[in-house]
């Protein structure tokens, strides 16, 4: 029944309002969600939020009706073969599920064992538990992976990886970090022996100059890019922004330099280059904070700007330009994006940024920092619970005995239960979905069916599954290849906290019942968990019964020193940022201030590495992939909201000038080829690009930029390179915009 509350929001009364944190990007904007008869019809912010100060973009704003989709899920679903006892049918790349009105449906071609059968959660739970225990007693730990969730709270990640680790043995634990700042936090981990923000983002009002690179900041982080302009025009800052792309940030900017894609290291070593030869040295930071500069000097001599301007396309007056400007600012800051880390050269890419901060001493002050901006509103949470192959909550290594004897005790397992063999990366468990690899894979809320490089051989791997459970709100691309799917409750369905790009620990509160007989993860989680442990037998049992999460919350904290001094009650109103090592720390929104977790600051040398696919005359532009205002990720969310109104397909951006050398007009459909796949969307002739450069949006499944990137990874970090390959652009009919080659979509409804 459509009640007034849907139909004509402005005049109702909220009955409650309750303040929670976005579940969309890195910034953790506070909302305030306004209910009446269990439905949200308002959200609103707080002004005096120390993160946002009452303003959201409009994915926070506007973005929340997706809770009350149709075709979100709410009741267990198995697949009827499961039910009923028999073999797994063939043809799981044919299934696809649900309909408009959230019922199952069935494609008449294929066997009615794959229908999805709705349950009840403990028949759901039941044949869960079975068939992982069945296959772990069969093939092993390494026969087991689990994908955590950035979306998730704190508590849902740290109970996960406990469960995979402490009751399958295995560190085959990771989430979408590894596609987004793996390189990142490789480098910093690296240089500096910690992978965070250094500062937070408010205090970009603090720094003289800084730069922005390989971020489309207005769209990705909005609330983040408002500061930025705050800084330039109410505090007088410098902004330069670094980027192939025109994003709206170049409005603002003292200085762009459009780079050619993956052409960072030259750039930032050939700034490097200019500071050392115009002696603009921070000497004193050099000499006592950090080592390995005369090895690093060495590699440096042949980036001159010259040599820069040849690769990058950047003039290399305007990296002289830029380097001083950096150099001699009073407090210089750097924040970057994934166009820094989504490169087979990640790595190397991140650490040319590290090596400006350490030249001129711009780190361990306020108003200064390294600053990667983490993209999902808990990915920097996820990680510091542990929910990586390598490391345990609080980046303890896992092929360290010490460590591990920590976690043993703290989940009361045997000694020497635990593994020491580091595990798996996301881009690795599915490479390895074959017989005597993978065979059971419980992915909860993420979608390597859009998320995943080169999705044609990402399609195999799935196939190749044996068991696949989906954790979810909606039945997704990935979710269709699943055996089981455990409905989830929403972020306003639940409690917990999510840790922001600036380390701050902030609640999440239930504003709503979850629909139907969706639960919140944790819960489904201690269930799962219990069941398991019973029919493992093990001599020793680690705690599942919690009392909230909370409960959850101190359990970790507990070993972990970097939440030690966090409390539900203690960040009740704004939060606490980590480091918080005692009840009565106050939190360290700058880190390093001192020293580095790692002693002095390491440089590394480099060398430039180019993309492993570059133009040629087959393939001659290079494609660059990111997201939009309106849309987030995999699309699971915004495209099931009134956000998919404002912007309803997929494009290519392409320069005039290239499209007018390739017979294309602005909305023309074209076709966009690469050596793994295919598209077919319409094309959008804009001066946002560059010559040579295509861009592409990835939330859209009909025409998914993942079925073209490059899945070449990066040797240290394993992320792939989504940020450059070469493709063919031509002119499309109308008619084949529905490209029925096309392997990915979004479901047969
Ligand atoms: Fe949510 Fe990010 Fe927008 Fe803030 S900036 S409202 S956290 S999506």
């Amino acid at each position: 029944m459509v009640t007034e509350v849907q139909t004509n929001p402005k005049r109702v009364t909220a009955e409650k309002v309750v303040t929670t944190t976005c579940s969309y990007c890195g910034v953790g904007c506070n909302l305030q969600l306004h209910v009446k008869d269990d439905f949200i019809f308002k959200v609103t912010s707080p002004f005096d939020s120390p993160v946002n100060k009452g303003n959201l973009c409009v994915k926070g704003r506007f973005g929340y009706d997706y809770i009350y989709h149709p075709k979100r899920v709410t009741t267990p679903l198995v697949r009827r073969y499961l039910l009923e006892g028999k073999p797994k049918p063939e043809g799981r790349e044919q299934v696809f599920a649900i309909s408009m009105d959230g019922k199952p449906i069935l494609d008449s071609k294929i066997s009615n064992d794959w229908d999805w059968v709705a349950t009840d959660w403990d028949t759901a739970l039941d044949v869960v538990a079975d068939n992982l225990v069945r296959i772990y007693q069969r093939d092993g730990s390494d026969a087991m992976a689990v994908y955590c969730c950035a979306k998730a709270t704190n508590e849902d990640n740290y109970l996960l990886q406990k469960m995979w680790r402490s009751l399958f043995r295995t560190n085959n634990v990771d989430h979408c970090t590894r596609l987004c700042h793996a390189g990142s936090v490789v480098a910093l981990q690296k240089a500096v022996g910690s992978s965070a923000m250094s500062n937070t983002a408010s205090q970009v009002i603090q720094n003289d100059v800084f730069i922005v690179t390989g971020s489309n900041t207005g769209e990705n982080h909005p609330i983040i890019a408002l500061q930025m302009k705050e800084a330039v025009q109410k505090y007088g800052a410098k902004m330069i922004v670094v980027d192939p792309r025109r994003i709206d940030l170049v409005d603002f900017a003292e200085m762009w330099l459009p780079l050619k894609p993956g052409t960072n290291v030259p750039v930032f070593s050939a700034m490097a280059h200019v500071i050392v030869k115009e002696n603009l040295v921070n000497w004193e930071f050099v000499k006592n904070r950090t080592e390995g500069f005369d090895e690093f000097l060495e590699s440096l001599e042949k980036f001159t700007p010259e040599y820069a301007e040849e690769i990058s396309g950047v003039p290399a007056e305007d990296i002289r330009k830029a380097a001083r400007m950096y150099a001699t600012a009073k407090n210089g800051a750097i924040y970057w994006g994934m166009g820094i880390s989504q490169l087979s050269h990640g790595t190397a890419s991140a650490l040319s940024l590290i090596h400006l901060a350490f030249l001129t001493g711009h780190i361990g002050r306020d108003g200064t920092g390294l600053n990667p901006l983490r993209g999902q509103n808990n990915v920097q949470g996820a990680s510091d619970m542990g929910a990586m192959p390598f490391h345990y909550p609080g980046y303890m290594r896992v092929d360290n005995p010490d460590n591990r004897a920590k976690w043993e005790k703290a989940w009361n397992i045997e000694e020497g239960g635990l593994s020491l063999k580091l595990g798996l990366t996301t881009t690795e468990i599915l490479g390895h979905a074959h017989e005597g690899g993978i065979r059971a894979l419980y992915i909860m809320g993420e979608n390597p069916m859009m998320s995943e490089p080169n999705l044609n051989e990402t399609r195999k791997h799935m196939q190749e599954l044996e068991f696949l459970v989906s954790q979810d709100l909606f039945i997704n691309e990935s979710g269709a290849f699943a055996d089981v799917f455990l409905p989830a409750a929403s972020f306003a369905e639940k409690d917990g906290t999510f840790t922001n790009t600036d380390r701050r620990v902030q609640r999440v509160r239930t504003a709503l019942a979850p629909r139907g007989l969706a639960r919140p993860d944790w819960k489904i989680l201690c269930d799962l968990a219990t069941r398991l442990e019973r029919r493992l037998k093990r001599s020793t049992s680690s705690k599942w019964d919690y009392e909230s999460p909370e409960e959850i919350l101190r359990e970790m904290a507990s070993v972990n020193s970097d939440y030690a001094g966090v409390t539900y009650e203690r960040i009740e109103k704004v939060g606490l940022i980590y480091p918080v090592p005692d009840m009565n720390h106050p939190g360290t929104p700058t880190l390093f201030k001192e020293t580095f977790p790692s002693g002095r600051g390491k440089f590394h040398p480099l060398d430039y590495v180019p993309v492993m696919e570059g133009a040629d005359d087959e393939y001659p532009f290079v494609l660059t992939t990111g997201r939009l205002l309106e849309h987030w990720h995999g699309g699971t969310m915004t495209r099931n909201s009134a956000l998919n109104e404002a912007y309803p397909e997929a494009r290519v951006e392409i320069h005039p000038a290239d499209a007018e050398m390739h017979g294309i007009t602005n909305n023309m459909p074209v076709r966009v080829t690469s050596r793994r796949g295919e598209i077919v969307l319409r094309a959008t002739v804009t001066e946002k690009t560059t010559v040579g450069v295509a861009f592409i949006p990835w939330h859209f499944a009909e025409a998914a930029a993942n079925l073209l990137t490059n899945d070449a990874l990066d040797p240290e970090a394993k992320i792939p390179e989504f940020k450059a390959c070469a493709v063919q652009v031509f002119p499309a009919r109308e008619e084949e915009l529905a490209n029925p080659e096309v392997e990915v979509r979004r479901g047969r409804y």
